[in-house]
């Protein structure tokens, strides 16, 4: 082994720590604002890459969606088994869709899988397809696909075939269950959530008015062009962090920067 390799080596730990602290935060932040917003509810989970191949953050299957803590996540592998965590602890029956989504989306380093209902029923109805029809949801322009397995993501095999239906796709229904939606990164996966649900809640309510207009293809590109995505992540999870601390859901403590270190 070549001297440049050691250095390497015995300066990654001390980095990773960081950023392994940083995203714990994060996760942890991330599902406690998703709970308050109404989008998470008492089950759903939202998980984040670790560098390095070391593999992913989670929290436990017991565990509070109203009361999460960074120490209390879990850190599991693509095979969706437990690394470390505290003793007791252990992962949620439906870990498999967070590995089996890492292991095939390279860009993806962030998930949330969740239960809300007015985006669910847009799969319970012979209607209307959730589309974007609002300005934000160009993010899922490419489609947002619904997965027809109802069951919970259980198996490697169940979180396989849904890694399948989500595709190049930035969310995708499960139906009859929930939603999935993946992102770049914790903030992202953050905004991406409330812009998915806000997306799905005026679709609901202009179902009720007439036939729905979705955004044309002109209005998603033009709009696709306008939207600066690492400008408008950053501007809502500043305020998405900032109403937490007001709120004193989340401890000044935290590492809430929306960047890694
Ligand atoms: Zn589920």
């Amino acid at each position: 082994m070549n001297n440049a390799a050691q250095v390497i080596k015995t300066s990654e730990p001390v980095q990773g720590r960081e950023i392994e602290q940083h995203l714990r935060d994060q996760v942890a932040a991330c599902t406690l604002m998703l709970n308050e917003l109404k989008i998470m509810g008492y089950s759903g989970h939202v998980s984040a890459r670790l560098p390095d191949g070391r593999g992913f953050l989670i929290q436990s299957v017991d565990q509070s969606r109203a009361s999460l803590r960074p120490e209390l996540l879990l850190i599991c592998n693509m095979d969706g088994y437990l690394l470390s965590g505290p003793e007791g602890l252990r992962p949620p029956s439906e870990v498999f869709l967070h590995s089996e989504i890492f292991r095939v989306r390279a860009d993806v380093h962030s998930i949330a899988h969740f239960h809300h209902d007015r985006s669910a029923v847009f799969t319970l109805a012979d209607g209307p397809q959730l589309a974007p029809v609002k300005n934000h949801a160009v993010r899922w322009a490419n489609g947002i696909p619904v997965h027809p397995n109802p069951n919970h993501v259980n198996s490697p095999e169940r979180g396989s075939a849904l890694a399948a239906t989500l595709g190049q796709a930035h969310a995708a229904l499960i139906r009859a269950h929930g939603q999935v939606v993946v992102a770049e990164s914790v903030p992202g996966v953050l905004v991406d959530c409330v812009h998915f649900v806000e997306n799905a809640e005026a679709m609901y309510d202009a179902c009720m008015l007439g036939r729905v207009l979705p955004l044309t293809a002109e209005e998603i590109a033009s709009f696709g062009e306008d939207i600066k995505r690492t400008k408008h992540i950053n501007k809502l999870w500043t305020y998405y962090v900032g109403r937490a601390l007001s709120m004193g859901l989340v401890p000044e403590a935290w590492n809430l920067e929306a960047k890694l270190q």
